[in-house]
């Protein structure tokens, strides 16, 4: 058995971010500025620290940022009212509603209210069917060669198989969770890499039986260690998308036995974060993207990327 390879997320994301900084020296050049505008809706602790990062990076990579901080009590229109203006701006290419939004808000029209080719978290609906009907499988354009804003965590999952050299092609990838962000837009891209997708989710019976024939296995459910040893094949490369906080002593130590690192932070915390697979499982794995610092490290890189993208599409 050969040990498994950490697919190393940051450092994969820090190349993309190098990557986009060039693009935007360049397009400074032509005189174009990507501009993003990220709108955080009431005190969401959670989401303002997503927030903050996304706008920083914002700010090492050359892209004007917008940070727009509506009450609690913002209505549906006076939301709609906000994206028109943004939609109307030249200087903005990237429109972000970070979610979630208050449960007052009707979030589906408010996301049909982006400009799809302002819609930097491919979350509009006419994004979500040209990652279906136009074969985008994770590159920056797609087949035709259109505008492809894709939901950026996906994206970001490509980016690691793709640049850590992982054959796609004909191999069993299996997609636990089906939800619009992740799970549905992970496999769109899956089968347009050419891979045999199955889709689990929680109604799925004998999961296992699925994860089992996985070569490729992407795993985003919110459980904690869903995925144990036991329920992959050997050399399987395993995607963990899971973004969980633990709270419990004992499950922390059942997660990382004997691990002083991760006790120290937890006593320190009084919370760690692990991913929905259990570490036991990257054991035995081909390869692994840990949590931290695998996926989730991509996410916003890709949103970089999308920003760059529509910018170029409307104004390169
Ligand atoms: P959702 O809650 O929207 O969807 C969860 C999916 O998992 C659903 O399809 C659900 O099935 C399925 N599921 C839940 N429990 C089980 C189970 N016991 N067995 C099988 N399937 C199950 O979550 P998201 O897709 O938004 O996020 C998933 C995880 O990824 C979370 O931990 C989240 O924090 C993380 N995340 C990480 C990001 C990153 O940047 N790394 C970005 C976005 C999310 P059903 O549809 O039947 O209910």
């Amino acid at each position: 058995i050969t040990t498994p390879r950490l697919l190393d997320g940051i450092a994969i994301a820090a190349g993309i971010k190098t990557e986009v900084a060039a693009e935007v020296r360049s397009l400074g050049l032509q005189g174009v500025t990507p501009g993003l505008a990220v709108i955080l809706v009431g005190n969401v602790a959670a989401s303002e620290i997503y927030v903050r990062s996304k706008v920083k990076t914002c700010g090492e990579l050359g892209i004007y940022s917008e940070m727009l901080t509506p009450p609690d009590s913002i209505t549906t229109d006076e939301m709609l009212e906000l994206i028109a203006k943004l939609n109307d701006r030249n200087d903005i290419d990237g429109i972000l509603i970070q979610l979630p939004l208050p449960s007052h808000v009707d979030t589906r029209r408010l996301l049909e209210a982006v400009d799809p080719s302002k819609d930097v978290d491919g979350f509009h609906p006419i994004n979500a069917g040209r990652l279906l009907a136009e074969g985008y499988s994770g590159s920056t354009s797609s087949k035709s060669g259109k505008l492809a804003l894709a939901p950026c965590t996906p994206a970001g999952i490509m980016e690691i198989l793709r640049r850590s050299d992982i054959e796609i092609a004909g191999k069993n990838a299996v997609v636990l969770g089906r939800s619009d962000i992740v799970g549905k837009p992970a496999a769109s891209m899956l089968i347009n890499a050419s891979a045999t997708v199955t889709v689990c989710h929680s109604r799925t019976k004998d999961l296992a039986k699925y994860t089992r024939e996985a070569d490729i296995l992407v795993a985003a459910i919110g459980r904690p260690g869903f995925v144990t040893a036991e329920m992959v094949k050997p050399g399987a490369t395993l995607i963990d998308v899971g973004i969980n906080r633990v709270t419990d002593a004992a499950e922390v130590e059942g997660f990382f036995p004997g691990n002083e690192a991760r006790a120290a932070l937890f006593a320190k915390r009084g919370s760690v974060v692990v991913g929905d697979i259990h570490p036991a499982a990257f054991a035995i794995s081909g390869a692994y993207t840990p949590v931290p610092g695998g996926v989730g490290a991509l996410t916003i890189a890709m949103l970089m990327q999308n920003t760059v993208t529509a910018a170029k599409a409307r104004r390169g």
